[in-house]
């Protein structure tokens, strides 16, 4: 995702009013516009998302699930990890020839940004490949690490298994991912086109003001949305 150069992380804004099994965070790139991250119970285990990431070499939400097999021993040490910026591994898939692994790199591909990724090696070659890569300044991570460190006491052990990932729309004004518990399902129609799926974050307006703030860049279809909120918020 290139270079970082001025980071300027944020305190989660809807930490306030959000059930304390999940929590948000964003952080504003003077060039590359805003990263955030959703640390959330699914099922028995944790769901992590990174929005955006990259996934296959291309931008994406990287929604990264994983289950607590282990009375949530694995996921506290990873929310360690995360919280006091330290090198961690979880073991994810493993084939003939071949082992996914889940990743977390402090300070790279510089100081102050971490990376978070799957890498897949295979036997008998140097190096891995990223699959999935998701790149925050470590004061995000370590948010989010503890974050997921107070809620995995709350996963509870007869928690449903949660198999499938549950599915998140992305919000069309900043791209954080938007789960059914967290939807805003507000619809307006009075600007040049309908806007839906929002996330509370934009339909208030506070996106927007967010972003002048942090002076970060946006992307014009999400400035186009922004503004039409704004229109319509009056
Ligand atoms: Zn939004």
């Amino acid at each position: 995702m290139g270079r970082h150069k001025q980071h300027k992380p944020r305190r989660p804004q809807a930490k306030r009013e959000q059930p304390t099994t999940e929590w948000f965070g964003t952080a504003f790139h003077s060039t590359e516009g805003m990263y955030h991250l959703d640390v959330r119970q699914s099922g028995n285990g944790i769901l992590i998302t990174s929005s955006p990431a990259e996934m296959d070499g291309v931008p994406a939400a990287w929604a990264l699930r994983l289950r607590n097999d282990d009375n949530g021993q694995g996921l506290t040490d990873l929310g360690a990890a995360l919280a006091s910026g330290q090198k961690h591994g979880i073991g994810m898939d493993e084939g003939p020839g071949f082992q996914t692994a889940l990743l977390f790199f402090p300070d790279y591909p510089e100081e102050g940004i971490g990376t978070l990724a799957r890498v897949r090696t295979v036997d008998g070659e140097d190096g891995g490949t990223f699959e999935r890569r998701a790149e925050r300044p470590m004061s995000l991570w370590a948010e989010a690490g503890e974050n997921l460190r107070r809620i995995v006491p709350l996963l509870g052990p007869d928690a449903p298994a949660a198999d499938e990932v549950e599915d998140c729309r992305l919000c069309p004004g900043c791209y954080r991912p938007v789960y059914e518990s967290a939807a805003s399902h507000t619809l307006i129609g009075a600007g040049p086109f309908p806007v839906m799926g929002l996330c509370r974050l934009c339909a208030e307006g506070t996106t927007l003001r967010s972003v002048r703030e942090a002076d970060a860049p946006i992307d014009p279809q999400q400035r186009a949305v922004l503004e039409t909120v704004a229109a319509a918020m009056g």
